[in-house]
């Protein structure tokens, strides 16, 4: 299985962000820190100890938690969870909070082993737009400094289709990456999100967004520009050297168990799903409610089998085609077969005797490809 916890802190609201996030208040983390313990105590107790591949702290923003914070949750995680040393630990963390003198240095000692960074644009005039809290030198920066402190498996996320960004800036800014010594990058599309202050930014008609030919060359620009820096892709958005690629996500993409703790987290253990309360102060009152496993309904297999194939088609291997059936007892092609010859006819999917995968071009316009294949 994997462990997910996530980390419902932020200094401030970034332009685009979505996430579940709570201003930065010191009595707040004091609060969530033992409730998020708790409830790592109690799975770790009701699964039997279970054998945990990864864990992995999101956000939020991970890195605004203390030392002494993340080395109690981790200690919890050892006492109830059996970890091995080659596991996978992630931290999420943003370049203004992650810097102060010591911090970095010290997280491999915790056992934390793999770093992403939020760094999104190398671009002083893009950070600000998107309201990040640093500076493109402070990015950078982040970014020697977690070499520096022993940190080989370095991650960084990107924006791309920025307002007014074109393909040529892009490029430059792809290539800015090359130097900081990164072996993983994920790569998203700048998006709306209800709700968010983007979205009133938009519907004021002031964004210059690029056009849709332009994203998509900006797409397939990017898979070249990231693959001649040795970053192969691996998902719609991410894209590793050899090695490197994220096992948490790889597991959330395969269809493993995970549990997830901490406010509004999502866990799903065999067909069980459930999700934890939103609100913070609720959840740190009541972080373990058995209820929340014992009546969660169920994933009917009909669910469970269309969700193989959302995952399944995110990444570059594509569904496995005996698996569905394993899971369904159908043919994933059966009924769909003139939809398949005019998506292969238009490079946009593949298949083979074992897998189903989208192209690049394929990834392109997945949100819309994907449901097409669910029964
Ligand atoms: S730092 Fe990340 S989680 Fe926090 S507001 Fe910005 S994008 Fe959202």
């Amino acid at each position: 299985m994997h462990l997910y916890i996530h980390v419902p802190f932020c200094r401030s609201k970034c332009l685009y962000c979505a996430f579940l996030s709570w201003g930065y208040d010191p009595d707040l983390v004091s609060a969530y820190v033992p409730a998020v313990c708790e409830e790592i105590r109690y799975w770790g107790q009701a699964l039997g100890r279970p054998e945990t591949a990864t864990v992995y702290f999101g956000g939020g923003t991970p890195s605004l938690l203390g030392l002494a914070d993340l080395e109690s949750i981790l200690r919890t995680v050892r006492d109830h969870f059996a970890v091995s040393p080659e596991a996978e630990c992630s931290l999420e963390a943003n370049p203004d909070s992650c810097c102060a003198a010591g911090y970095l240095e010290q997280l491999p000692g915790l056992g934390i082993n793999r770093l992403s960074l939020g760094l999104q644009s190398l671009d002083d005039a893009d950070l600000a737009f998107l309201r990040r809290r640093h500076t493109a030198e402070q990015g950078q920066e982040a970014c020697r400094l977690a070499r520096k402190a022993g940190f080989d498996n370095l991650s960084v996320d990107i924006l791309w289709a920025l307002p007014g960004q074109d393909e040529a800036k892009w490029r430059s800014e792809l290539r800015a990456l090359k130097g900081l010594g990164v072996r993983h990058v994920s790569a998203y599309a700048l998006s709306i999100e209800p709700g968010t202050d983007l979205e009133k930014l938009d519907e004021s008609g002031r964004i210059n967004w690029p056009g849709e030919d332009d994203q998509a060359r900006m797409y397939l620009q990017g898979l070249e520009c990231l693959q001649a820096m040795g970053l192969a892709q691996y998902e719609i958005s991410n894209f590793a050297g050899p090695g490197y690629a994220c096992a948490h996500n790889i597991g959330y993409w395969q269809g493993r168990d995970y549990l997830g703790v901490g406010p509004s987290a999502v866990s799903c253990i065999g067909s069980r799903r459930w999700k934890n309360p939103s609100d913070i102060l609720a959840y740190c009152a009541s972080p373990v409610q058995e209820a929340r496993f014992l009546y969660s309904a169920g994933l009917s297999l009909r669910e469970q089998a269309n969700e193989l194939i959302m995952l399944g088609l995110r990444t570059v291997q594509g569904v496995s085609l005996a698996a569905y059936t394993g899971l369904s007892g159908e043919d994933l092609l059966a009924g769909h077969e003139d939809l398949i010859a005019g998506l292969e006819a238009r490079n946009l999917i593949a298949v083979d005797q074992e897998r189903l995968r989208l192209t690049p071009q394929g990834m392109l316009v997945s949100d819309s490809l994907i449901p097409c294949f669910f029964h």
